[in-house]
């Protein structure tokens, strides 16, 4: 939860999650839906996803436990090497190296790194310094230390360099060229992607919600469906395509209720929506009580774990009546 967001917004959800989920065990025991719940609002789900596969394997190969050791961890769903590290570091007080935002910046001072720390030829000087600095004796107070260096005194802006504990043996500073370091990668525009989304109501004012493949973009999460337009494809035409595919009809030509926007990390998302009400058809209720496709009552949609996105397309039909 912390590497995505501050800990003031993580708190309430980290307790929500203890309560539910009180152990490893716990995790490892419930469905995706439950975990993607106790997640929704927070963002980048594939680390929900990955979070509950690493608590089946821990019950699967480590008895319940999340293993103290760099290559055990590194096996895990989920974790890389910089969370590998942390918990290889911090928890266990084993010898791994970290490299986050902070401790990237300082070493990047220290020995004034001639690249972006993000790019390639950055991480690897950098993950080489943070293992060749690194000492045996404490490397929990040493990688928290370093942390503590790049919050506290090793600012991005205006490094208290007057009182920093290691200043004689820093590069950037012998070189009076402190605020040069870190270089910084320039920054690419995310571009604009456009789609139609369906808020289908049946008779009994029903929603239809469809559950996304469990990989990718909100892999497992619910949503009213939605989809890109074709090259040439209009609004509309796009959304009797979608309605085509959900073998549906509407009794009336719909108007649109609105746009919601959403940026994502790669793209940002702009979603035309439309107030859909679908008509029987003569096979009877299209989609059965399992599966990827539902109609949720009302006193059932807050039971599904839906993308921030959903939530605000839903807010959009209930401004919009009718
Ligand atoms: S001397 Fe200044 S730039 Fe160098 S590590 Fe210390 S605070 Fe950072």
């Amino acid at each position: 939860m912390l590497q995505q967001t501050q800990v003031d917004t993580a708190l309430p959800y980290f307790e929500r999650w203890m309560e539910r989920f009180p152990d490893v065990a716990a995790v490892a025991a419930a469905d995706q839906q439950a975990v993607l719940k106790a997640w929704e609002g927070l963002g980048y789900y594939s680390r929900a996803r990955n979070l509950h596969r690493a608590a089946r394997e821990m019950v699967a190969r480590h008895g319940g436990e999340l293993p103290g050791d760099l290559q055990s961890l590194l096996g895990l769903p989920g974790i890389g090497r910089y969370t590998a590290g942390a918990i290889a570091s911090i928890g266990f007080n084993r010898p791994a190296p970290i490299v986050d935002g902070n401790i990237g910046r300082v070493l990047a001072r220290i020995f004034a790194l001639e690249h972006p720390p993000r790019s390639p030829e950055g991480q690897r000087n950098l993950w080489g310094w943070a293992e060749a600095l690194l000492t045996r004796r404490n490397p929990r107070d040493f990688n928290q230390g370093l942390m503590e260096l790049g919050a506290l005194v090793c600012r991005p802006r205006s490094p208290a360099c007057g009182d920093c504990p290691v200043a004689r043996f820093c590069a950037a500073r012998a070189a009076g060229r402190v605020s040069h370091y870190p270089l910084t990668t320039p920054g690419k525009e995310r571009p604009l992607r456009e789609g139609v989304m369906a808020l289908v109501r049946d008779e009994q004012s029903n929603l239809l919600l469809r559950r996304r493949e469990p990989r990718g973009l909100w892999g497992g999460l619910w949503e009213p469906p939605w989809l890109e337009p074709d090259k040439g494809e209009t609004t509309r035409e796009a959304l009797m395509r979608l309605l085509r595919e959900l073998g549906l009809k509407t009794a009336a030509d719909p108007a649109p209720l609105g746009v919601v926007q959403h940026d994502l990390t790669h793209f940002r998302l702009k979603l035309t929506c439309f107030g859909i009400a679908a008509i029987a058809t003569a096979a009877g209720p299209p989609f059965a009580s399992s599966g990827p496709m539902r109609w949720a009552a009302a006193a059932e949609i807050a039971a599904y774990p839906l993308a921030r996105l959903s939530h605000k397309a839903l807010a959009l039909e209930r401004e919009n009546p009718g």
